[in-house]
């Protein structure tokens, strides 16, 4: 046989290269902030359009580059950062592997102008799938400026693959922030299809972050300062207070570099411990500085992970430095997380002359006359009286307009009161057309507090509370959204939330279907919302809560997951509500979920496609016997 093996062109070893280091146009925007910092500037601008599908431009006012270098720069392995492979254990750069401009050059349509200092024009080059197409000289102030037109042009299987727009900014907002945080001496500005998304002045670490995560985020910072010969740790904490549900402000900068640690990540949480509830993730920004030599940067394309040589000493010291920090700013353990605020005095209030109460006397009251069925905080809990601080707050207002059928949102199909067992038509194969599986009697039980346990004729049904509880809700709350049916809760005062700039962003995207839910929103500025209604499945103490989670739980959306941003907001916001295992239920409670759980359209599973309930028959049980 002849010989059969070839060596790839360049332009197709380029395009397979560019796989590893550009993803998506994130990954561009990365490499190029990185070479501007690498190049010194002290202003470096990022103009996108199209979430940087149509374009994605650096201009920065750094050294720029020579006519040679410039036409280099596009080679493979192509650095100015390093010589020798020892080099890479000093690295001071964040490049060196001097693939990211012609892995992006295969891919793309590239414009680059440069000009150095001394020089007095400088150098215009275009490329286009690794081709040079023009050099030209040109006249260009000090620094550079990369353009990257149509990302993917040539790969239409890549192109498919990018997500929407709000997606791929979302990513390149990331990017973006994790440079942007480590170098507060530099100023940087950010436009999208022509407007400011960020415009950041000169200014420490501190107000870095403040600029970038919004106004509120300055009284949550507690210093963290550590120097030893292995490492130096500086940054900031989040007060345990402020700790959130989801994992959202999480940062470790090494050697001024982003970087994902789970170990690390754990150090932190542990030196919270006791000073956080349950399921709460501190907020951190920390900064560590370690010699080059004792970390390996290269173990992956992104540079995202490393390897340090003693990364258990460094454990220890993280957590000790933060567990200091903490005590001595004071922070007392275990704050109210839950804490109302509807309990505070709104500042609408402040000055005003208060009125004199007056009475009403409800003159046709009979104490004599029979007592309707009625569970104390059950049917008379309104959500802005609700200060109930435990999980089952939510609970209660599912009941909420229950026996007001005039505010509950009640879609015929739907009537949880009247629903009954043997009756529903919806209940699944489980139960159709098969008599011996009718309730037999309308008990139910809860076991330890997460089953109900309930008897149909051919045996029992054991119901996992909470799954079963988030598939009545998400029903409910898709209801809503599709049918805009929702009526929500006015609240007596609006409710004022603070968010960073990238979480109004993405709040912005979803606020018309979180009006279909019930939300009634007056504003959403910059990094605050404010909220005049919820809806009725909530209460005002949990609203915070469940946006922050939303928000998350819509950044963090799984790729590829196929699932709609309506059925995203629907699981996150049952996810959220749904009765906690732990919760003890009344037995209305129980016979409530049973009844609505069979009245819904897909019973037997979760969202999640988790199972909500098992069956043993009569026939099981004989078998164990
Ligand atoms: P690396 O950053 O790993 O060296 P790149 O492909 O990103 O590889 O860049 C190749 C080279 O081009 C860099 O080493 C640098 O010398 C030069 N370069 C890239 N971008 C700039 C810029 N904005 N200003 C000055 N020089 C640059
Ligand atoms: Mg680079």
């Amino acid at each position: 046989m002849s010989d059969i093996i070839q060596l790839l062109p360049d332009h197709v070893a380029n395009q397979i290269a560019a796989g590893e280091v550009v993803q998506r146009p994130a990954s561009v925007v990365k490499e190029l902030l990185e070479n501007a910092i690498d190049a010194k500037a002290t202003h470096i601008k990022l103009i996108i359009k199209e979430a940087g599908k149509t374009l994605i431009q650096v201009i920065d006012d750094g050294m720029g580059m020579s006519v040679t270098d410039a036409r280099l720069s596009f080679e493979r392995h192509a650095t100015s950062k390093i010589k020798t492979a020892e080099d890479l254990f000093q690295l001071k750069t964040k490049g060196f592997r001097g693939e990211a401009l012609a892995s992006i050059a295969a891919i793309a349509h590239v414009e680059l102008k440069t000009k150095q200092e001394k020089d007095e024009v400088g150098t215009e080059i275009k490329i286009e799938g690794s081709q040079v197409i023009s050099q030209e000289v040109c006249v260009s102030p000090k620094g550079t400026s990369i353009s990257v037109k149509n990302l993917f042009y040539n790969i239409p299987a890549r192109r498919n693959f990018l997500k929407s727009n709000s997606v791929e900014l979302r990513h390149i907002i990331d990017e973006f922030q994790r440079v942007a945080m480590v170098h507060a001496t530099i100023k940087f500005d950010f436009y999208h299809n022509g407007s400011e998304i960020f415009n950041l002045p000169i200014s420490n670490r501190r107000q870095r972050i403040v600029q970038v995560f919004g106004g509120k985020t300055n009284e949550k910072l507690v210093p963290v300062n550590e120097e030893t010969d292995l490492v130096s740790i500086s940054g900031f904490v989040g007060k345990p207070e402020y700790a959130k549900r989801t994992r959202g402000e999480q940062f470790f900068f090494v050697n001024d570099r982003f970087i994902k640690s789970a170990y690390l990540n754990h150090a932190v949480s542990s030196a919270f411990e006791g000073l956080l509830k349950e399921k709460a993730h501190p907020s951190y920004f920390i900064y560590l500085k370690v010699d080059p030599q004792s970390i390996d940067i290269n173990i992956h394309p992104t540079k995202t992970e490393i390897k340090f040589d003693d990364e258990h000493a460094l454990y220890a010291m993280l957590r000790s430095t933060i567990k200091h920090s903490l005590g001595q700013f004071n922070v007392a353990p275990v704050l109210d997380f839950n804490r109302d605020s509807s309990m505070d005095t709104p500042y609408e209030y402040k000055g005003k002359i208060a009125q004199t109460p007056t009475i009403e006397v409800d003159r046709s009251f009979n104490p004599f006359k029979e007592e309707k069925k009625e569970n104390a905080g059950f049917s008379s809990s309104k959500p802005y009286t609700d200060f109930k601080k435990d999980a089952a707050g939510s609970w209660e207002n599912l009941y909420v307009g229950l026996d007001t059928p005039d505010i509950a949102p009640k879609p015929v199909e739907n009537n949880f009161s009247t629903v009954e067992f043997e009756s529903t038509e919806v209940t699944g194969s489980l139960f159709k057309g098969n008599e011996n599986t009718e309730l037999a009697h309308n008990t139910t039980y809860q076991l330890r507090r997460k089953y109900i346990v309930t008897t149909i004729k051919s045996g029992m049904v054991i119901i996992n509370q909470h799954r079963a509880h988030q598939r009545i809700l998400y029903e409910e709350v898709l209801r809503n959204i599709t049918m805009a049916s929702a009526v929500s809760q006015q609240l007596l005062f609006p409710l004022k939330l603070s968010f960073s700039k990238q979480e109004a962003i993405l709040l912005k995207e979803v606020k018309e279907q979180l009006e279909n839910t019930g939300f009634v929103f007056d504003d959403i500025s910059e990094e605050e919302a404010t909220i005049s209604g919820i809806p009725t499945v909530t209460t005002e103490s949990e609203v915070s809560m469940l946006l922050e989670k939303l928000v998350s739980d819509i950044e963090q959306e799984v790729p590829d997951s196929g699932f709609s941003l309506t059925d995203l907001l629907a699981r996150s916001i049952s996810g959220s509500l749904a009765v906690r295992t732990g919760v003890d239920l009344e037995i209305e409670q129980q016979q409530h979920i049973v009844n609505s759980l069979f009245a819904c359209t897909e019973p037997t599973i979760t969202p999640d496609n988790k199972p909500t309930f098992i069956t043993l028959t009569v026939d099981d049980i004989d078998k164990k016997f």
